[in-house]
């Protein structure tokens, strides 16, 4: 890339949460294999992010890229209206034998925003085809659920954008997030405020709405399995549904297939994206019950009123399929544990650290929690430096690194993480 591609970049291309007038600096980005990132100069930076959770068997896999390019020599994609195709059934019965068992019904969708949507708009047909009027939603506060208007609307109404939007977002109901940590002492009374919210509210709520186990872009929380049991049993009582966002947590990060199975609970609707196609493509998937399906499609439109042009893209679920297959040929658990172990070894020790005021960690996650805002341009800097790539947000510097990462690449991740925190520059 020149210099002039990079002026180029600054002046007219938009990157995530990112200012088109102040931009922080972007770093070339011109191949990536294994766990390693290729910048334009020749460095090689080892992934910490997994391109947010997605890359699960790294960068430029043959078998990945082997799916995708069988696939184009048949056909690149076609309508999916009046249309079906071999790619689309091989993935939604690998998605309805992996899911539990009472998820049976499968909707393709783009990302994990609109498979967001497609949840929600379920829930609220649900309640129409039965008749009643249901249009509000029930979510936790640290929640994140995506960046579209409805998805926007059940994210934590504080640290998210809803005050930038106020008039266009619904307003919905929060509770307050779990405080139980994963793995602390289960405190019955934790889940008091959504049950007092269920109580009250529940002839109005379409849907509880809520991340299993690990809110993720809301704080990096792990909370505690029995919340997660507690709410599937207080929207049983009260009839609730229950939306299941797996799009971070679903294909094994949290050591789990998906982090309900942490609670041994089904949810009505269970949505997954991110880790889906293995980081190659862009992906979704609603999954709900038959009874659920049923009543949608009883009700007054007779169907579920929402189809993508790109629905079902045969290239996208041609590799998922088989970076589904690589993960379950790969022992994914083995390979969770083992940076689960690793993790805990290398990141609890910083918990003394001065400058650190929390380190948890869970499957293939770690965060380290510092005291201070991070200064972002500076830490990203920094990290480049140590040969890694990882991105914080706020005070929170987190990995969750490629399932294949090896013990030494990790161990790089982990060390530039300890020396990052000796920089008091680093930091606001
Ligand atoms: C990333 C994420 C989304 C949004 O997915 P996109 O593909 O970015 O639209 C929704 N929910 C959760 C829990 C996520 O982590």
């Amino acid at each position: 890339m020149t210099l002039s591609d990079l002026a180029f970049d600054r002046d007219h291309i938009w990157h995530p949460y990112t200012s088109m007038t102040q931009p922080l600096p972007c770093y070339p980005v011109v191949a990536a294999s294994g766990v390693r990132l290729q910048l334009d100069n020749g460095q090689q930076l080892i992934d910490g992010m997994s391109s947010w959770w997605a890359a699960i068997h790294g960068y430029n896999h043959p078998r990945l890229n082997q799916a995708l390019q069988a696939q184009i020599e048949k056909m690149s994609h076609v309508m999916f209206g009046g249309i079906t195709h071999p790619a689309a059934i091989a993935l939604c019965r690998k998605l309805v034998a992996m899911t539990p068992a009472a998820l049976e019904c499968v909707f393709l969708a783009d990302s994990g925003s609109v498979a967001v949507e497609v949840a929600l708009k379920m829930a609220l047909q649900y309640w129409q085809g039965r008749g009643e009027q249901r249009q509000r939603f029930l979510a936790l506060r640290h929640g994140y659920h995506g960046d579209t208007l409805a998805a926007m609307s059940v994210c934590d109404p504080q640290n998210s954008m809803h005050s930038l939007y106020q008039g266009y977002v619904p307003s919905h109901l929060f509770a307050d997030a779990p405080a139980c940590r994963f793995d602390d002492e289960w405190q019955e009374h934790d889940a008091d405020p959504i049950e007092a919210l269920l109580s009250q509210q529940a002839s109005s709520l379409a849907a509880v709405i809520l991340e299993p186990i690990v809110q993720g872009a809301g704080g990096m929380r792990f909370y505690h399995p029995r919340y997660l049991r507690r709410v599937s049993e207080l929207c049983r009582h009260y009839q609730v549904l229950l939306i299941a966002d797996e799009i971070a947590t679903g294909f094994g990060r949290t050591g789990k297939l998906f982090a309900c199975e942490h609670a041994a609970i089904t949810p009505d609707i269970l949505c997954v994206g991110k880790a889906l196609t293995g980081g190659t493509m862009t992906l979704s998937a609603t999954l709900t019950t038959r009874h659920v399906a049923d009543v949608i499609s009883e009700g007054t439109a007779g169907c579920f009123m929402h189809g993508p042009t790109f629905m079902g893209n045969p290239l996208a679920c041609a590799v998922a399929t088989e970076s589904l297959a690589i993960l379950q040929e790969n022992d994914w658990p083995q390979q969770v544990f083992a940076i689960e172990q690793q993790l805990r070894t290398a990141l609890m020790p910083l918990h003394s650290h001065p400058q650190v005021a929390d380190v948890r960690v869970l499957g293939a996650i770690g965060v380290v929690e510092s005291r201070h805002p991070v200064n972002m341009a500076a830490i990203q800097h920094f990290f480049v430096s140590q040969g890694v790539w990882l991105r914080p947000f706020g005070k929170l510097i987190y990995l969750m690194p490629p399932y294949i990462i090896d013990p030494a690449a990790l161990q790089q991740l982990t060390s530039a993480i300890a020396a990052a925190l000796d920089q008091p520059a680093l930091f606001q």
